[in-house]
């Protein structure tokens, strides 16, 4: 049977733009539908103006540390439209370079929503149907949202909060995951009162034990208020701004923004899947197999949309992985196993490989390094803050199991520090490397 394309394309996001360009390469025929901007959800309001945002945050201390080494830098004054102007340049910038990618590639694109009517078919928003031999499913995921929280409609997500008006004077931070973290950390810098309201014990659960009390400790230092183990019960609206409310006996906090980063959801509302026997599991995120193949032959999913390790760099792994291997003659898939991460939070998080508390229960036998000491940068500067880098190693074969660091540059570091551990580089070998002195990093190839 004839297609109108080879490959149908819905998310212009990272997995699914990188799919559309290597497909294309491959000589396949393929459209891609984006309802938004092209870029997604990395590029247009998360990895990338977050992290512009982090950079804007870190001056404040560049400022005051300038001091111990001489400087005196006075009438430093912080403008939030100015920043917020400049991201906006620089994202419509990479927004045009992803459009100009995909139109090099021969790809077109259609700035509009699909749905998928079947094994083989799309619709499109003004009614077009589009046929298609395979149809890849990358549409990410959305901010969870609190529809049950009395005055929730008074909550922000990461989508409204890259858009902001002005700097809040005084912002109250819902979760205790990445965008919490990194969210309280840039507000802080840049001068906000912020809360941190978290409902576990501690923030970032999952990783590793030390990496959680390191960051506890830094963000308390900076003047974080950490409020752990409460929810919230509504929020009131009034003229002096908004008023938080607590189930466990926190006393109320005033705000002026509250930002809700309490998760997200697969975007598969609404997209067809019922219909065209695409099976989803509890959250509604698409069923795949190693290969990205979904419950149906023909369609594909790929990136957050498939809630396998939401990072931009899976996404895009998986859409080249499902791109080869259909059109290409290459099967691959994307491994899942050893991701290095960062988070970043003021000072960052690097980490690779399990935790000390994984490697336990998993029954090793486990050695563990650990050095906390005050960057050199800080001798002269006075601040008070700490590194923390630790190794998991087996006990047995010596094999390094885990590598994390809180620190600045913990995420350049993980980078290199995942390439050994990947490798399955020794404690042995760590230490074989010669260190680069005077650096942070030596740490890591020091440490008895
Ligand atoms: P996460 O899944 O990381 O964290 C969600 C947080 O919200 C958790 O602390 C969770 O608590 C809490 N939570 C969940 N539901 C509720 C609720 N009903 N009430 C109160 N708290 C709740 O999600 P994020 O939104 O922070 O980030 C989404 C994903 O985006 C991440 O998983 C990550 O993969 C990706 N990301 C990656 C970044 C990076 O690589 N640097 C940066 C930003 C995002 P609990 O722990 O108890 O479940």
């Amino acid at each position: 049977m004839a297609y109108d394309v080879d490959l149908f394309v819905i998310g212009a996001g990272s997995g699914g733009v990188r799919a559309a360009r290597i497909a294309a390469g491959h000589g396949a025929k393929v459209k891609i539908a984006e309802e938004y901007r092209v870029g997604g959800t990395c590029v247009i309001r998360g990895c990338v103006p977050k992290k512009l945002l982090v950079y804007a945050s870190q001056y404040h201390e560049h400022i005051e540390d300038a001091r111990g080494f001489g400087w005196t830098i006075d009438g430093a004054r912080f403008d939030w439209a100015t920043l917020i102007a400049n991201k906006d340049k620089e994202i419509a910038r990479l927004e045009a370079a992803y459009r100009a990618n995909l139109d090099r590639a021969g790809v077109e694109i259609l700035p509009q929503r699909a749905v998928i009517t079947g094994p083989n078919s799309v619709r499109l928003a003004d009614g077009t149907t589009v046929t298609a031999r395979y149809i890849l499913i990358a549409t990410g995921a959305r901010p969870s949202t609190d529809e049950a929280l009395r005055g929730g409609e008074h909550m922000i997500s990461s989508n409204e909060v890259f858009q902001l008006a002005e700097l809040p004077k005084r912002i109250v931070i819902a979760g205790g995951g990445y965008i919490a973290v990194e969210f309280a950390g840039v507000f802080a810098g840049l001068g906000s009162e912020v809360t941190l309201v978290y409902r576990g014990e501690k923030i970032l659960r999952g990783f590793d034990e030390d990496l959680r009390d390191h960051l506890m400790a830094e963000y308390a230092k900076k003047g974080i208020k950490l409020v752990m183990g409460d929810v919230f019960t509504g929020i009131d609206k009034a003229a002096s701004g908004l008023t938080v409310h607590f189930k466990n006996g926190h006393a109320p906090v005033e705000a002026d923004q509250v930002l809700a980063a309490i998760g997200r959801k697969p975007n598969t509302a609404r997209l067809g899947l019922e219909a065209a026997g695409v099976a989803v599991d509890e959250i509604g995120a698409v069923k795949v197999d190693a290969r990205s193949r979904s419950s149906v032959a023909s369609i594909y999913a790929v990136g957050d949309v498939t809630n396998r390790v939401n990072l931009t760099p899976v996404a895009i792994r998986e859409g080249h992985a499902f791109a080869d291997t259909i059109f290409g003659g290459k099967p691959w898939s994307a491994d899942h196993s050893t991701i290095p991460t960062a988070v970043f939070s003021e000072p960052e998080i690097g980490t690779v490989g399990v935790t000390e508390q994984v490697a336990r229960a998993s029954g090793h036998a486990v050695d563990i390094y650990r050095a906390v000491f005050k960057p050199m940068k800080h001798t002269l500067s006075g601040r008070d803050t700490r590194t923390l880098m630790k190794l998991v190693v087996d006990g047995e074969t010596d094999k390094v199991l885990g590598v994390h660091i809180c620190g600045p540059d913990a995420g350049e570091m993980i980078q290199m520090a995942g390439i050994a551990v990947k490798m399955g580089a020794t404690k042995e070998d760590f230490d074989a490397t010669m260190a680069v002195h005077p650096t942070a990093a030596e740490e890591l190839v020091t440490m008895r």
